[in-house]
């Protein structure tokens, strides 16, 4: 990068010349965002208020429309925002719940999720089909001649079904090809804002072993100043030295609710100079979990902060960015000052800014002297970052003598790094190789270490070792894995959680169980003492089971039935209560008098209803409900209505 290597005098460039030549938040194509082809899907003409919006960050995928608030209420009616036909029905316990998809003549699909209800004719033909496949669960992709529809009709009734956090209705617009595109570019005036966004936090990490901030390698964060409206700063230079990368903690307000929300653009200037932008205005589904190297993963399930990073990850998919050659990474290796502007913005080009200074600070030597003071039982610590061990040993005075590192049996010197408090922190490139374990003279202080492949990102890779077999598939990882696994009793170490999977792996382990309890025995990840269930095929004493995510993973045995109460028997409407305690509810089966009855299902209500079949007939006679976990107990309950 040409403008960090100038050498000469300290570049101080006036902010004013920032101010004029900030890149003008430029208007998406009008062709792809036809202005007022569609109606808004709820109390349209009126003010209108979002809980969420495209592009908000969410647990492993962006979010993908808007979620407007219903006033807290469910069964407001939800209208076709064009003329079209209903192409999808997506029905789950979970995800969108009830969900329509609508395809309008010029390519454009709607969605409308967390539904309530849909309107008599969608309604009754749906309620067709599950009767039909007995199931509640289904997806119809009904042909352009059975469902029609016209601009402002009522196709359904807001609601709170499947993973939905409260009232309100989801609303979505893709294209012709199944990317998102943001529902606030159609310029609908049932939703206001005029607030602009605000800068909670920045970040700086270190991208490689000889990089610092702060003196030190790791990641600061800096609360910045508000210092005038949209305008944020840092006082004090921050000093940084080698490749850094930037993150950022930001979300957008609008008017008249508290709700934080996504952004849709950040942009970075470094000495003037453009070095990264991101602009969220469509993404398609297959790389929406690129949102995990986007964000700083390891923060959020530290903190649940979702910092954002101003530079692109190895191995992100997303095409929403315009940055250097370098990616957005910053490296600076001379002892000046560099000046930094990030530019914020939401959809309606209300923006802040956030303004520091970053110097260039080289590391300092660290003198070689030796006094440790008697040491916890285990005084080092290790950790990954990127490609680079950390590795600390507590409780040091000044330093300690160099450490030997055994990369395959073999010693390399490794000299200390610098202190931290009463940390001695040693730096070790993991491109060099992996090491088994590492001493130091001292008392002959040995730490092994759990490393036992560099798995490639982009390639099929299976690793093998006694009781576990893990296969990467080409889309499983994000970036190159320095893989390590622990296993203790019939607990297994698989990675480490803090490292993001793209796609799935295949574990198969070889546990200690007997024979007679395998079939109710499954696997489960354990995260934060909280078992969640995986499952998972036997194949003899060995069973194979995939997962999305690195970490701990245990076998635990199930042989409680699910629960389940009968709470309101009417003519009109049966509800029970059900819970499963370890698996989790598996499958719900209802019959009256032999015939199969459709159960609704809210898992977040524990509750299960059926309302009359054909919406006439009274729900009389002899009552049977099945209630299976995941590992096949079934609970039964009879009654006579
Ligand atoms: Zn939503």
């Amino acid at each position: 990068m040409k403008f960090f290597r100038s050498g000469t005098a300290p570049v101080r460039r006036p902010y004013l010349a920032l101010l004029l030549s900030l890149w003008a938040i430029a208007a998406p194509a009008q062709t792809k965002y036809p202005k007022g082809y569609l109606l808004f899907p709820i109390m349209p003409g009126q003010p209108n208020y979002l809980a969420g919006n495209m592009g908000e960050l969410r647990p492993n995928h962006f979010h993908a429309g808007l979620d407007v608030k219903t006033q807290g209420r469910e069964g407001l009616p939800v209208y076709a925002s064009a003329d079209g036909y209903v192409s999808r029905i997506k029905i789950a316990w979970g995800g969108y719940g009830n969900a329509l998809y609508l395809t309008h003549p010029n390519g454009l699909v709607t969605v409308y999720a967390h539904l309530k209800s849909f309107n008599k004719t969608i309604g009754d033909y749906l309620r067709r089909q599950q009767y039909d496949r007995k199931t509640f669960e289904i997806e119809l992709l009904p042909d352009s001649t059975l469902l029609r529809v016209k601009r402002g009709d009522i196709v359904g009734f807001s609601g709170n079904t499947g993973g939905s956090g409260g009232p309100h209705l989801h609303y979505e617009v893709r294209d012709a090809q199944e990317n998102v595109l943001n529902p606030e570019y159609f310029g609908f005036t049932e939703i206001k804002d005029n607030v602009a966004p605000v800068i909670d936090r920045l970040a700086l990490v270190t991208l490689q072993p000889t990089a610092r901030v702060r003196g030190e390698f790791g990641r600061a964060e800096v609360v910045p100043a508000k210092v005038a409206s949209h305008i944020y700063s840092v006082k004090e230079p921050i000093s940084v030295w080698g490749k850094v990368g930037l993150e950022l903690l930001t979300s957008d307000l609008t008017g008249g609710t508290p709700n934080r929300n996504g952004v849709s653009r950040i942009e970075v200037q470094v000495d003037g100079q453009p070095v990264f932008a991101h602009h969220l205005e469509t993404f398609s589904f297959d790389v929406s979990r690129s949102i995990n190297v986007h964000v700083n993963y390891d923060q959020y399930l530290k903190s649940h902060n979702r910092f954002q990073r101003c530079y692109v990850a190895d191995g992100n998919e997303l095409n929403t960015y315009t940055t250097d050659r370098n990616r957005g990474a910053l490296t600076i290796r001379d002892a000046e000052l560099h000046p930094v502007v990030v530019t914020v913005a939401d959809a309606y080009g209300n923006h802040t800014q956030l303004r520091f200074t970053l110097r260039g600070a080289p590391p300092v030597a660290q003198a070689a002297v030796v006094t440790v003071n008697n040491a916890p039982s285990s005084p080092w610590r290790y950790d990954v970052s990127e490609n680079t061990l950390l590795l600390k040993r507590a409780s040091v005075q000044k330093s300690l003598p160099p450490a030997a590192l055994y990369v395959k049996g073999r010693p390399v010197a490794l000299e200390m790094a610098y202190h931290k408090g009463k940390d001695a922190v040693y730096l070790w490139d993991l491109r060099r190789g992996i090491p088994d374990s590492m001493g130091t003279g001292y008392k002959a202080e040995a730490t092994r270490f759990n490393f036992r492949a560099v798995v490639p990102a982009g390639k099929r890779f299976l690793y093998e070792e006694d009781s576990l077999n893990i296969l990467f598939d080409e889309r499983s990882l994000f970036d190159s894995l320095y893989l390590e696994t622990v296993r203790r009793d019939n607990r297994y170490q698989v990675g480490r959680a803090d490292i993001p999977l793209r796609e799935t792996i295949s574990v198969r382990l070889k546990p200690n169980v007997p024979e007679e309890k395998r079939s109710r025995s499954a696997v489960y990840l354990v995260s934060g003492g909280r078992l969640s269930y995986l499952g998972g095929m036997w194949v003899g004493p060995e069973i194979e089971f995939k997962t999305k995510e690195l970490g701990t993973f245990t076998l635990a045995y199930d042989d409680d039935a699910p629960f389940a109460k009968l709470e309101v028997k009417t003519p009109s409407r049966i509800v029970c209560r059900i819970s499963d305690n370890l698996s989790g509810i598996g499958k719900i089966d209802a019959y009256l008098d032999g015939k199969w009855l459709l159960m609704q299902y809210d898992y977040k209500t524990n509750l299960i209803w059926s309302d009359p079949i054909n919406g006439r007939e009274p729900l009389k006679g002899h009552f049977v409900l099945e209630v299976s976990d995941k590992v096949g107990n079934v609970k039964k309950l009879e009654a006579d209505l």
